[in-house]
């Protein structure tokens, strides 16, 4: 399988690490959207939420949480943290191994996610709801 994050936890590919225990890897994204920006992402493979072990997905978020606490109270100074995951390419996903975004804002850092909010009623709410909930696992 060729995978550039399965060789980023493997040693075969540099990375700039942050963290790293026995189920997760945090290291800078090349290509940073603000100052600081660093992925997290299970050491065992999965290429997306469908197959990510819920203990690894939780593995990653407790790393994340823990490394955003740093940017906010370390020396980054970050004024606020945004979590972003991207899973499928309509989301935007382009790395098919699971990774959390960690991205340190600054007010007028020009990072934003676009976005047109709707307001549905709440007959439609609910609706979507109740869809939603029959299709729980
Ligand atoms: P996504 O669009 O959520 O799949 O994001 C993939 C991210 O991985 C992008 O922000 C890339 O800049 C980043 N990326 C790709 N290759 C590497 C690499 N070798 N080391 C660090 N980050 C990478
Ligand atoms: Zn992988």
């Amino acid at each position: 399988m060729n995978c550039i994050f399965c060789d980023i936890v493997s040693g075969r590919s540099d990375a700039s690490v942050v963290h790293e225990d026995d189920d997760v890897m945090a290291f800078m994204d090349i290509r940073p959207w603000t100052s600081g920006h660093l992925l997290v992402v299970p050491k065992r493979h999965a290429s997306g939420l469908a197959d990510l072990d819920p203990g690894d997905g939780a593995a990653v978020f407790a790393v994340g949480q823990r490394i955003a606490t740093a940017l906010r109270h370390g020396p980054m100074r970050a004024q606020g943290v945004n979590l972003f995951l991207a899973d499928g390419i309509a989301a935007g996903q382009e790395v098919f191994h699971v990774h959390l975004h960690v991205v340190p804002r600054t007010a007028g850092d020009g990072f934003g996610l676009r976005g047109m909010p709707k307001s549905p009623s709440r007959v439609a709410l609910d609706q979507t709801a109740g869809v939603i909930r029959s299709s729980l696992t």
